[in-house]
């Protein structure tokens, strides 16, 4: 039987009108909550991600304060703009996009950022707490993909979970969240990447395969077993030209063929990415609650 699909839009907009409802009762205290978003140079996915962040923020009522810096912009002059935010009351999170230019030292600039102030949660302070059970801020796209399980009915206590990829963005955080002592986690997780010998061998007795490795058809439905969840964080190009852009996107996972064996998928688009961007709107209404206490 064909899997049922998993709609990201769908849970995202549900989680999106219940920020609305926090936000109403923020602003009952005079407090709007904040996110100051700093774009350097012009490189288009980076362009358009912070154009989706921003108006996302203005449907549900988050103040944006967008900063869109020229390439040639220095470190000096980037870590000027963070330190002024960290100050800035109105600003209840800040979100630089990355890749920053090759002259700008990422970790200097996520060192910066007040981790109260830390949204995307890439700061090693909210990082340490995450992995140590401690109330933080989670990052945006693991908490995604684990709301998205937990919103579809998906038990993950006990759950046998095979995670593909092992990046500090996607693979590793979401281990983290999927082995702790609480309702996101309580599963048994294995982590896999390019040196993992036979890479079907585990995914084949996963409950859950999650696929973050940035390969279209990383994972084929010969890979998984029957009735198996699939979620799917990967989005990537691939040259189609009946479209006018001469791509489509399409995730890490055979979607046509593994849906005919799972129980649950996500699709690419649609599936994990809505989520990512709700949660750093939860990150930061969340910021400003914590703010206003
Ligand atoms: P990344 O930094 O390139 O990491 C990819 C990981 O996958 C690496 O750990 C790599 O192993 C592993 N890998 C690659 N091919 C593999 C294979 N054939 N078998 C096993 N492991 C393999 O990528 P990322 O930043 O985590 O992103 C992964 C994908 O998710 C990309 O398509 C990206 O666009 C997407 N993404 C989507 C969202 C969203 O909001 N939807 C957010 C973030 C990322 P090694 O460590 O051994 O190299």
């Amino acid at each position: 039987m064909a899997a049922k699909i998993i709609d990201g839009k769908q849970i995202a907009a549900e989680m999106r009108e219940q920020l609305k409802i926090e936000i109403a009762g923020l602003a009952k205290k005079g407090v709007v909550p904040g996110l100051g978003v700093i774009l350097v140079g012009g490189d288009p996915a980076s362009k358009s991600y912070v154009t989706a962040k921003q108006k996302a923020c203005q449907e549900i009522g988050i103040y944006s304060d967008d900063n869109r810096l020229p390439e040639t912009t220095s470190q000096k002059e980037l870590l000027a703009l963070i330190n002024k935010m960290n100050k800035d009351p109105k600003i209840h999170g800040i979100l630089v996009q990355l890749p920053l230019p090759k002259h700008i030292n990422e970790t200097d600039v996520l060192l910066a950022i007040d981790p109260a102030k830390d949204v995307d949660s890439f700061h090693p302070i909210n990082v340490g707490k995450m992995v140590t059970g401690q109330k933080a801020f989670l990052p945006c796209t693991p908490h995604g993909v684990v709301q998205l399980l937990i919103k579809s009915g998906v038990k993950i206590e006990g759950a046998n979970v095979v995670i593909v990829g092992r990046s500090n963005i996607a693979g590793k955080p979401l281990a983290n969240i999927l082995i702790q002592k609480n309702p996101l986690g309580n599963a048994t997780v294995t982590v896999c990447h390019t040196r993992t010998k036979n890479l079907a061998e585990h995914t084949k007795k996963a409950d859950i395969v999650i696929a973050a490795a940035g390969y279209p058809n990383t994972i084929t439905a010969d890979m998984i077993k029957d009735g198996a969840v699939v979620i799917d964080v990967g989005v990537n190009r691939v040259d189609d030209p009946s479209k006018k852009s001469g791509y489509r996107l399409v995730g890490d996972v055979d979607f046509e063929n593994v849906k005919e064996k799972a129980s649950l998928i996500t699709p690419v688009p649609g599936g994990v990415g809505p989520m990512t961007i709700t949660m750093l709107l939860y990150n930061t209404v969340e910021a400003a609650r914590l703010a206003a206490r």
